[in-house]
């Protein structure tokens, strides 16, 4: 496949925001790519040249990038930049002046989408002393040989503003429609994913070997696994009810993390997948000093701790070891403990499928007792009483509430339910738990913070069928000025110039400035309360004379929305889901 008809199907993708639409270019362009191109059109899609828990980034400024155009297309820095202020958008920048100058030369060659995908690779790849203008020759030279429709996406894919408005679950829908017009493969397709999440992988796998491929797909050590997640309920009685005798684990507030064990290699991964080794020398030196094993995967949760009074310290101290620079002083300064509570391969073995009490015990025979792995705690517990006691034990010690785990419950990759329940503490007059927002924009407001230029933001959840954000809540108070400044400073790097295709936004609570969907906040709330102004679960329908378009079900708002700190460890579409909100605000109504 050319590259020029890859950008057409980049062109007939930003045309539209109707998933199936989407869904059905895409298995078109699946259809038309042959075995050796599907699996880099996926990443060349996802604006990567790699899988995306590989931390393979193209390291390219937008001033790098002008000067890239301005070479390829041998005309001035300052015209570009200049056509560059106009438009805000590069990609439609190069087309235009590329569109200007094809019409006094025609181009001959016809890039391949392989050899484009070789090109960027290198981009991407290039490191050391020069390696800036090394990227830029590349990108120059790939300008000169594309016409201007394939240079604006070309140019798009570096700097990262591809903004096609769909997620890797419509990749894996088209990926059914390639082979059966339907989505009916979706389920075996997602659960493969959930195991090897690299599209790239799973796009060829599909194409060469049909969906037989997929039924006996096994983790890879070093590839992450998605990790599954947790259902909230709100009592002991509950949980029992539900899941019967269970495990009762503390749960700990700190960073999840999953750490592979290649013979000596070690990798750790986030709960969004990026690759972390480097930032936890600490937990990497206690997993190869600990881990019986020659391959294992393993999961848990760091938390920091002060090895002079031996207590374990607050999430605002742990995330403090999330960062790039002055790393090791930091370990020292705030080591971490992880507690393990998983165990996923190990061996040869896959426990992917095993119940929990199998990969429990398999765990406690993996990890040797020392000082960085501990295996956490756990008692098996059939009665409410004993599970109360638990739980208040836990709040008592500072944490954050227990986790419940079904006994035969298999390790749901990259899901939520009820194998896993959360319980955690209710603060008096707020909903028992959190809600992980992603903030979409915000309005430089009046009064007293005009100096920071930010007068408050507005935070949306996700409808992962629709995959829009859909907004709750609009805050402005209740921040420090320290906050403030990061919102705002965060936010500036993410503006766009008009409002991102997969935002739902009612007219009243309009920004003046709107985001890409990035930054996550993790925000407290007295309760959910119905508002017709704000989208999520909210149903529009025909007025009466059927001439106007008007509010059926009002949709569902946060009551007095605090911000309690930056969830940058989750990606946007793990923010809380508009079937999650639904399900609070039905068990806020049975309380
Ligand atoms: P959530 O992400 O809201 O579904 O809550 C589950 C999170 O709790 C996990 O992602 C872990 O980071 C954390 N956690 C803390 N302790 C445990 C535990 N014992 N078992 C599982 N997850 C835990």
């Amino acid at each position: 496949m050319t590259f020029r008809k890859f950008a057409e199907f980049f062109r007939k993708l930003a045309e539209t925001t109707l998933r199936n639409k989407i869904t059905i270019i895409l298995a078109d362009l699946f259809k038309e790519a042959k075995l050796t191109e599907i699996g880099k059109i996926c990443y060349l899609l996802q604006g990567r040249v790699a899988p995306l828990y590989e931390a393979v980034e193209f390291g390219l400024a937008d001033k790098m990038i002008i000067r890239a155009i301005a070479e390829g297309l041998n005309v001035k820095r300052e015209e570009v930049t200049t056509h560059f202020k106009k438009t805000g958008d590069l990609g439609i920048t190069i087309e235009k002046l590329k569109e200007i100058i094809n019409k006094r030369k025609v181009n001959k060659k016809k890039l391949s989408v392989v050899e484009v995908y070789e090109v960027l690779h290198k981009i991407a790849t290039a490191s050391g002393s020069g390696s800036q203008e090394v990227k830029i020759k590349l990108l120059s030279d790939l300008i000169k040989d594309l016409d201007s429709l394939s240079c604006r996406y070309v140019v798009r894919i570096p700097i990262g503003k591809l903004r096609l408005g769909f997620s890797d679950m419509t990749m894996l829908d088209a990926l059914s429609w390639m082979l059966d017009e339907s989505k009916r493969y979706r389920p075996e397709i997602e659960k493969a994913y959930n195991v090897r999440p690299d599209l790239g992988f799973i796009a060829e796998t599909v194409k060469v070997k049909g969906i037989a491929g997929l039924t006996d797909i096994k983790p890879k050590v070093g590839s992450p696994i998605l990790m599954a997640r947790a259902e909230r309920m709100t009592s002991g009685e509950d949980i029992i009810e539900k899941i019967g005798k269970c495990a009762v684990e503390p749960k700990y507030d700190g960073l999840r993390l999953q750490g592979h064990l290649q013979t000596t290699k070690i990798s750790l991964f986030s709960r969004n997948l990026e690759n972390v080794t480097q930032m936890y020398p600490d937990i990497v030196e206690g997993m190869k000093q600990q881990l019986k094993a020659n391959e294992a995967i393993i999961e848990g949760e760091a938390v920091a701790y002060n090895p002079n009074t031996g207590e374990y310290l607050p999430f605002q101290e742990t995330v403090q070891r999330k960062r790039k620079y002055d790393i090791e002083a930091y370990a020292r300064e705030i080591p971490l403990k992880l507690f393990a509570f998983e165990l996923l391969y190990k061996d040869g073995k896959n426990y992917i499928g095993k119940p929990y009490i199998e990969r429990r015990r398999q765990l406690e025979k993996t990890v040797e007792r020392g000082e960085t792995i501990l295996v956490s705690q756990e008692e098996v517990v059939d009665d409410v009483r004993r599970l109360e006691e638990i739980f208040q034990d836990a709040i008592s010690r500072g944490l954050e509430g227990v986790m419940a785990k079904k006994l035969n419950g298999i390790y749901r990759a990259g899901s939520r339910d009820f194998t896993w329940i959360k319980y955690k503490r209710s603060y008096a007059g707020s909903l028992s738990d959190t809600i992980d927002a992603v903030v979409m924009g915000y309005d430089f407001g009046q009064g007293k913070r005009t100096g920071f230029g930010i007068g408050d933001f507005l935070i949306g959840i996700y409808d992962e069928k629709d995959e829009r954000f859909l907004t709750v809540a609009k805050i402005g108070t209740g921040l420090t000025d320290s906050e403030w400044k990061t919102i705002k400073v965060r936010s500036d790097e993410l503006k766009v110039k008009v409002k991102p295709k997969n935002y739902e936004v009612d007219k009243i609570m309009d920004c003046d400035i709107w985001i890409e969907p990035r930054i996550v906040t993790e925000i407290r709330a007295d309760e959910i309360t119905r508002s017709p102004v704000h989208t999520a679960g909210r149903i529009m329908g025909p007025s009466k004379s059927g001439k106007a378009f008007e509010v059926k079900e009002a949709g569902l708002a946060l009551r007095f929305p605090r911000l309690e700190r930056f969830r940058d460890d989750k990606k946007p579409a793990d923010a809380t889901t508009l079937t999650e909100l639904r399900k609070m605000y039905g068990q806020q109504g049975k309380k």
